[in-house]
């Protein structure tokens, strides 16, 4: 009998255990990967998949309001939300079977079904059934928390829930100023709800940079969205089917759904991690691994957002494929986390790759700020109230361009390109090389030719 059942056992079938089962499987490794929901993870079933379908049918409204300044008389429109997520759901079961067939397809055995350790080779099944692997990939994602337990907390819903409302909100509160609060939010007002975020801090999307997170705040406000920060929901009330959410700062707010977006937890509980050995970062609460994404078990590694550094699909991808090739494929691949280009899909969406103003200025000593706001010429005949921002952070010693910060639409897109342009080093003067094109807004960014302003820092005394 062989020692193992198998090369590897991947837990989790999401974006990263995905790709590392497949990759592993193509590189002649025996594989098998659990999945205990469904195949596809939080991205194709629960996240950014059916998170950017509803961005999409939400933006719509907006064409429709622009229509009129173009000439078109549109009559009387209505939204069915029941048919947008049956046509969602329709779309996601497509995903879940093409992610399952193309795993399969590589060589792979999938299990649907939980599985914890029972000791460092071994995985336990829901059915009671064992399996030994030589290897272990630890792929078990992520899951919503809604942090300290308050009265009223069992009415409140995640992102989980908000992608099977059987009904559009009339209103919602949303508590969270991150990622899932915005996008949630300029989903819901683009659909007709009255919104209201609740932050806790001074500003939304603490950590972008200060003008984007600016930025970003008044063209929501713009869009009726209510912003209240500085304060917490501290309880809720149940009245027949509606709410009153009491926040710290004395005030009350109604609405027919509360919604909590305060970040995610690494999925780490009962996995049976003690009984394998494996240890967790005390820092973050996600599994400790190294830069190869080994844990501190030789032979168990942990990928994507269990291992809590970036949370993002596509670095789950990408870690998920340089532990296949790194342990079945005979080379080593290292990740490198830097200038990961990232988007916040609000309304006008986010884009953003490379260090904000503060930290370029705590990181060098001369930077110069190439920023600028402007109406784009959509909006012009349309008559839409609403400004774009383009920003540029430049080492001005190097004159390299660190850091690219965009909101209005199509900002999700520029900002995948610049990424190359940011990864590679360019210079200011490679942008500025670059011919622009012409008449788009993203031209903007080979045309910004004078610094905004400019910080020299002065050597400590
Ligand atoms: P997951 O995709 O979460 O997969 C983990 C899988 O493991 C799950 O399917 C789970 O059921 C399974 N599992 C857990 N425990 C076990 C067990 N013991 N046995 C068997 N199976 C188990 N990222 C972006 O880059 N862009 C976006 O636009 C974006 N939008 C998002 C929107 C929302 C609402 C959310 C919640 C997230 C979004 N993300 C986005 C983040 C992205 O979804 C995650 O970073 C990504 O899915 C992480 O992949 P993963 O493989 O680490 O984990
Ligand atoms: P985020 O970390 O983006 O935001 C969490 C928000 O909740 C922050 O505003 C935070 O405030 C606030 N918060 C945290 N704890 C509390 C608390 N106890 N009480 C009140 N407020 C609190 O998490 P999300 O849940 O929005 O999303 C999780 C992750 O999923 C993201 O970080 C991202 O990695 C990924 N994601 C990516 C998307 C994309 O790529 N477009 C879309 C959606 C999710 P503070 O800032 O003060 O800490």
């Amino acid at each position: 009998m062989a020692e193992f059942d198998t090369d590897l056992f991947v837990i989790g079938g999401g974006s990263g255990g995905v790709r590392a089962a497949r990759i592993a499987a193509l590189h002649g490794a025996r594989v098998m990967i659990a999945e205990e929901y469904r195949m596809g993870g939080t991205c194709v079933i629960r996240g950014c998949v059916p998170k950017k379908l509803l961005v999409y049918a939400s933006h719509i409204h907006h064409e429709i309001e622009d229509a009129a300044g173009f000439g078109w008389t549109i009559p009387q429109v209505s939204f069915d939300w029941p048919t947008l997520i049956a046509n969602k759901d329709k779309e996601i079961a497509r995903l879940e079977a093409a992610y399952t067939a193309n795993v399969e397809k590589a060589g792979a055995r999938v299990v649907k079904t939980r599985a914890e350790f029972e000791d460092a080779h071994t995985l336990k099944l829901a059915s009671g059934e064992r399996v030994r692997s030589k290897y272990v990939l630890i792929a078990t994602g992520g899951a919503p928390n809604h942090g300290a337990p308050i009265p009223g907390i069992e009415h409140v819903i995640s992102s989980n829930e908000a992608f099977h409302l059987p009904s559009l909100p009339r209103r919602i509160l949303i508590q969270g100023g991150g990622y899932i609060a915005l996008e949630f939010a300029c989903i819901f007002a683009g659909f007709g709800s009255d919104v209201t975020v609740v932050y806790r801090g001074d500003n939304v999307l603490r950590g972008f940079d200060d003008d984007v997170r600016a930025h970003v705040r008044s063209e929501m406000e713009k869009e009726g969205i209510t912003i209240l920060t500085g304060c917490t929901v501290k309880s809720i009330d149940k009245h027949g089917k509606d709410f009153t959410s009491h926040l710290s700062n004395g005030s009350s707010i109604g609405s027919d759904r509360v919604m909590f977006a305060i970040g995610r937890h690494p999925n780490v509980a009962n996995l049976g991690l003690e009984k394998a050995g494996v240890g967790i970062n005390p820092g973050n609460g996600g599994i400790a691994v190294d830069g190869f994404s080994r844990s501190s078990v030789p032979h168990i590694y942990a990928i994507g957002d269990v291992t809590h550094r970036l949370n993002l699909t596509p670095v789950a991808i990408r870690e998920g494929h340089a532990f296949a090739d790194t342990v079945f494929g005979k080379r080593q691949v290292h990740v490198d986390h830097a200038n990961v280009p990232t988007a916040v899909f609000c309304q006008p969406e986010v884009g953003t790759v490379g260090l904000t103003e503060t930290q370029a200025r705590a990181q060098f000593t001369h930077v110069d700020i190439y920023k600028t706001t402007f109406r784009p010429m959509k909006a012009t005949i349309s008559g839409r109230d609403t400004r774009m921002l383009m920003k540029l952070i430049v080492d001005a010693t190097s004159d390299r361009v660190v850091g690219c910060h965009i909101v209005g639409d199509g900002a999700a897109e520029m900002v995948q390109l610049i990424g190359i342009a940011v990864k590679m080093k360019a210079t200011k003067a490679d942008f500025d090389a670059t011919m622009a094109l012409h008449p788009t807004a993203a031209e903007e960014l080979v045309t910004m030719h004078n610094p905004t302003a400019r910080h020299v820092r002065q050597a400590a005394e």
